[in-house]
């Protein structure tokens, strides 16, 4: 054992940055933590957590974290974020903690581009073991479907090289199937795409604007080529010196969207969206795809929330606006509501297969809402009634977007049958 292993299985005290990250809510109590810099550093924890009996958990950046571990070892990848990339094979290297930030960074130079989503600061492991809905997604698919490799270790200690042909069931399961199944991921290897820009940014409409706006957007969104993914977000800005003042206090409907062909082509699809009225911001524009996290300018600070989110083959106009509604100014507290449209390559089958599911889906629909002092269980109230507006419609829910220790639900499982009874063999077979 080289003296930096030795270091790295010590006992450290639990440090509350470490047990948190990102989501402030439910942080991991754990007896201790290895913050771990080598691959054979995490195996050592599993190792060492199965000697003496005690769950384990891992975590990179804490974006996704559902339940918090009591007890046992957290094993911290924040340490582990080293990127390479081979511009020959388009691929590139990537340590199980790395952020998105640090992939586009490294992809960049070379004109090429990972499939990451909205906020650079997610994790790509754990992005990627949920699925993985990407800024470009209606033209690349799911994220998942761009995993060429993983380094994993199983629960007894085993390092295992897990490809297609290696270990086809665990590279089936790993792409999409959650992070349920009791191994840790130290390492991926991803495909990465030819795109050095994008243009886009976001139209910002205020209420006054916003029932024209829920009839126009779901039908365009999905009428344009796949190479324009777009989202739309419904949310009343705080009152705060914080937020611009054409914002400030407003409820808006937000659009998001990159495209990743000409401007002026850009310039054209986008027309009927702004035929829709005057908007209170109209940002968009050529930028280098380094700078696409401004398309959506998600908060990077770190903060306590709660969501949920169902996928849904249909959508009618009269229950968006309902929802738009009953998350408005009137809602008990804050709830940001995003709509993506799905469809394109998302609806297409990977070239081998793996455990991402409903890609019949035509939206997914997300509800947020900060815990900013708000009792969860009035926030969970509040998604439920916003949930049962949508029902009719409701196929699932992806693994990603849910955020909090939510039990399952018959209505919107995360997985179709056969591939949650697929998933659950697996999970039992791995020691
Ligand atoms: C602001 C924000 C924006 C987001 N935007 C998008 C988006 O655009 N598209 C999208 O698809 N998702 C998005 N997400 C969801 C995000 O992809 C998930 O929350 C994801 O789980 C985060 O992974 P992480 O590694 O950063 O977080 P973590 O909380 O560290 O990990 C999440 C889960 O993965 C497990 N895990 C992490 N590392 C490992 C490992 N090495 N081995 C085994 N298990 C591991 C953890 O145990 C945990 O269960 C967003 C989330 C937030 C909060």
């Amino acid at each position: 054992m080289s003296h930096q292993d030795h270091d790295a299985t010590e006992a450290h005290a639990p440090d509350d940055g470490r047990c948190s990250g990102y989501q402030l809510a439910r942080p991991h109590r754990p007896a201790r933590i290895v913050p771990a810099t080598t691959a054979e550093q995490v195996r050592q924890a599993v190792v060492d957590a199965a000697a003496r009996g005690v769950p384990y958990a891992v975590q990179a950046t804490g974006h996704g974290r559902r339940a918090p571990l009591d007890g046992g070892v957290l094993i911290s990848t924040t340490r582990m974020n080293g990127v390479r990339v081979d511009a020959c094979t388009r691929t590139a290297r990537v340590q199980a903690g790395a952020t998105w930030a640090r992939v586009i960074e490294a992809a960049a130079p070379h004109g090429l581009a990972p499939p990451n989503g909205s906020a650079p600061g997610v994790g790509v492991t754990g992005y990627l073991l949920g699925g993985g809905l990407g800024i470009l997604a209606r033209e690349q698919g799911w994220a998942a479907d761009h995993v060429r490799a993983l380094d994993v270790v199983t629960g007894d200690g085993a390092a295992l090289r897990v490809t297609a042909h290696s270990e086809p069931e665990l590279f089936w399961a790993l792409r999409g199937g959650g992070s349920g199944l009791g191994v840790a991921v130290t390492g991926l290897e991803i495909g990465l795409a030819s795109v050095a820009r994008v243009w886009g940014g976001q139209l910002v409409f205020g209420a006054d604007r916003l029932p024209d706006l829920l009839r126009a957007y779901p039908d365009w969104a999905r009428s344009v080529p796949d190479a324009l993914t777009s989202s739309l977000a419904l949310l009343v800005y705080p009152d705060l010196p914080v937020v611009p003042a054409a914002l400030r206090g407003r409820h808006v409907g937000q659009v998001r969207l990159a495209w990743t062909g000409a401007p002026e082509e850009g310039e054209r699809l986008v027309a009927p969206l702004r035929a829709v009225g005057p908007r209170l911001a109209d940002r968009l524009a050529g930028m280098p795809y380094a700078a696409s996290h401004t398309v959506h300018s998600d908060p990077d600070r770190p903060h306590a929330y709660d969501g949920d989110n169902v996928l849904l083959d249909g959508l009618d106009a009269d229950a968006l606006a309902a929802v738009a509604e009953e998350a408005g100014p009137a809602a008990p507290m804050r709830c940001v509501v995003q709509l993506n449209p799905l469809g394109g390559a998302l609806s297409r089958p990977p070239r081998v297969p793996n455990a991402v599911g409903f890609r019949g889906a035509r939206h997914l629909l997300r509800l947020l809402s900060p815990l900013d002092g708000t009792d969860t269980r009035a926030v969970r109230a509040l998604h439920r009634r916003l949930l049962g507006l949508v029902a009719p419609w409701a196929l699932g829910r992806s693994p990603n977007f849910v955020f909090g220790d939510h039990p399952g639900d018959p209505a919107r499982p995360e997985h179709e049958p056969d591939a949650a009874a697929r998933l659950e063999r697996l999970r039992r077979a791995l020691p």
